[in-house]
């Protein structure tokens, strides 16, 4: 803390607002619940911001990768996934600084049933030679 840092201003959770249990985020140096150990083993919750911004942003895997500059504008990260699924990492409310133009991209169809899935929000099954198949259309059952 120095002088010329502003008083009173509490250190908050950049994703919720909460300020108690904060630790800084190895990949942007942002203040975020230490939240983690609240987590249930494989129940998939998305209740933690810690975990969220780990799991979830296009951020944390740049900062993993040791991709070099800023993850806004590497490319490595534009190619390590599908466009809608990296447009989904880069906008979600679990980054601090969203991409401010995602590109666009093909919506995802049903290869059954032909209805666009929004893979960020519901399951869908990848069926080899067929592609994406919807929740409703799946074969296995989705979890
Ligand atoms: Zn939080
Ligand atoms: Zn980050
Ligand atoms: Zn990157
Ligand atoms: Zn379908």
């Amino acid at each position: 803390m120095t002088k010329t840092q502003q008083k009173d201003t509490k250190p908050k959770c950049g994703l919720c607002g909460k300020s108690k249990k904060l630790i800084k985020t190895d990949c942007c140096n942002n203040w975020i619940c230490n939240d983690n150990d609240q987590y249930v083993l494989f129940s998939y919750a998305r209740n933690s911001c810690w975990r969220n911004h780990d799991r979830y942003t296009v951020c944390s895997f740049h900062h993993q990768n040791e991709h070099k500059g800023k993850w806004l504008d590497c490319k490595k990260c534009l190619n390590s996934f599908d466009t809608e699924d990296y447009v989904d990492m880069a906008t979600n409310e679990y980054n601090f600084e969203k991409l401010k133009n995602p590109p666009s991209f093909e919506p995802t169809l049903c290869a059954e049933c032909g209805r666009v899935i929004v893979r960020a929000e519901e399951g869908f099954t990848m069926v080899p030679k067929k592609g994406y198949v919807c929740e409703d259309c799946s074969p296995i059952p989705y979890y």
